[in-house]
């Protein structure tokens, strides 16, 4: 599974720069959709064949910052609890600090590695810069410059090496859904409801409070895997403690499955937590299916009034099939499996080259791309390069420049071909061959 890597350090050193260095490639990938809410602390990356996930703990909460007493912020503290990794960010031009002594302290008692990296060394003697760093009792001082790169990719390749490659075909050969939402929707009834009706196989644990709990089950004679980020609560206990929202285990759990349940309460509004839920799933290019819960008790009026909020804050989810449900008097949980399963084969669709070629030509017959400058832009055949989310790459000529209108022209015609209901769809191109 794809490592946590939180980046840690008091303000200034350059967290975000670095942040933004490490996610850079990805964000590419995910056009700016209206209505969807990037939250600018969790980015995925990769260096080589490793991927992984980073958080920016630099956002968080205001830090206390009165001379000595420096406190770490308690987002802050759950993120360096959750991560895998920490890369203890330190300043080489302003040198060591109190608040750098602070927070050593506190990272020497964490379980993960944790990587002391000297920022901002571009043009300084990389052991003038390092040397009284020492001190702080974290291992060897990594000589990074974020802003330029320098030493960058060296230090992740050092923190990722104990972590496997990607393994692309590992996933499972059956759906394998993630149920996500924020606290209180409904998830743990729903995953109550859902095993309640079926037969078991295997339960899975898990070892830590930050995971998620991974339960295979049969449904008629398919079987499914699904990943419980509430951690199945035991049932018949009443009173709970709402649990902790964790954006790693959510993230983590979402990256694992190959469709993502998304659970919203529709006694409430539509959040903004709600929104960047969704936004990470769709980053993550995994299949969607929205449940909207607790749609027993709710007269017509507020009914119409949640569907309309939807149609706003969710717009960006149109790829998705939206079902209204309530798992806690067990309905719509048939229909929920009926679009489960059609994002899952939308998801991990084969499409050979010749079918994407007739259908990318037949779309361009309709409508050309349109010229740039004195160029028009020559497509001649489509190949798929990925499953889960689909990415469909378009071969051709002076393809650089082809806007995101007609980009979503394309995908919109591919979805509609090949009826890929559910899941994101990715067309990229390549040029000059
Ligand atoms: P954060 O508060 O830790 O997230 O720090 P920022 O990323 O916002 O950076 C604080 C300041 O340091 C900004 O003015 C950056 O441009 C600057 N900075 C970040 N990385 C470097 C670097 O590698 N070299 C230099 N010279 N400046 C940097
Ligand atoms: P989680 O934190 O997302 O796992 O949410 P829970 O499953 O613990 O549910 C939170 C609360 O919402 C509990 O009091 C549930 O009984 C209630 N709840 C869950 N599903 C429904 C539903 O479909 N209808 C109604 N009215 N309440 C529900």
């Amino acid at each position: 599974m794809k490592p946590t890597v939180a980046l840690v350090g008091r303000p200034n050193v350059g967290k975000s720069t670095l942040f933004n260095r490490l996610t850079r490639s990805r964000d590419a990938l995910v056009a700016d959709q209206p209505g969807l809410t990037r939250d600018r602390h969790y980015g995925h990356g990769r260096v080589g064949s490793k991927p992984y996930l980073v958080v920016d703990t630099g956002g968080f909460e205001p830090v206390v910052d009165e001379g000595i007493l420096f406190e770490m912020a308690r987002q802050t503290l759950q993120a360096v609890d959750e991560a895998d990794a920490v890369v203890f960010l330190v300043d080489g031009r302003t040198g060591l600090t109190p608040q750098d002594k602070i927070i050593a302290n506190r990272l020497r008692q964490c379980s993960q590695p944790v990587y002391l990296a000297v920022n901002k060394a571009e043009g300084l003697a990389h052991s003038m810069a390092a040397a009284e760093f020492y001190e702080l009792g974290l291992g060897e001082p990594m000589v990074i410059s974020s802003a330029h790169g320098d030493g960058v990719r060296e230090m992740m390749e050092l923190v990722l090496e104990a972590f496997p490659e990607a393994e692309e075909e590992s996933r499972a050969h059956h759906p394998k859904f993630a149920v996500i939402g924020r606290p209180n929707v409904g998830k743990s009834t729903l995953v109550n409801a859902i095993l309640g009706e079926e037969r078991v196989i295997a339960f899975d644990q898990a070892g830590t409070t930050r995971d998620s709990i991974y339960i295979d089950f049969e449904r008629g004679d398919q079987t499914y895997t699904i990943i419980d980020t509430a951690g199945v609560r035991r049932r018949g206990k009443v009173s709970e403690a709402i649990e902790k929202f964790s954006v790693i285990k959510t993230m983590k759990a979402i990256e694992d499955a190959n469709v993502a349940v998304l659970v919203l309460d529709a006694q409430l509004d539509i959040s903004e937590q709600d929104a960047t839920i969704a936004g990470f799933a769709l980053e993550a290019g995994r299949a969607l299916v929205v449940a909207v819960n607790k749609w027993d008790n709710l007269d017509a009026a507020r009914k119409e009034e949640v569907k309309h909020e939807i149609a706003r804050k969710l717009a960006f989810l149109d790829f998705a099939k939206f079902h209204y449900i309530s798992a806690l008097e067990g309905r719509g949980i048939a229909d929920l499996f009926r679009s489960i399963d059609e994002a899952y084969q939308a998801a991990m669709c084969k499409l050979s080259t010749p079918k994407l070629t007739r259908v990318l030509k037949v779309a361009v017959e309709r409508q050309a791309p349109p010229r740039v400058g004195l160029v028009r832009p020559k497509m001649r055949y489509a190949h798929q390069g990925g499953m889960n989310p689909p990415i469909i790459v378009v071969h051709g000529n002076a393809l650089d420049s082809i806007s995101e209108s007609y980009t979503r022209y394309l995908e919109h015609t591919f979805r509609k071909v090949f009826k890929l209901q559910g899941t994101p769809l990715r067309v990229q191109y390549k040029s000059g061959d």
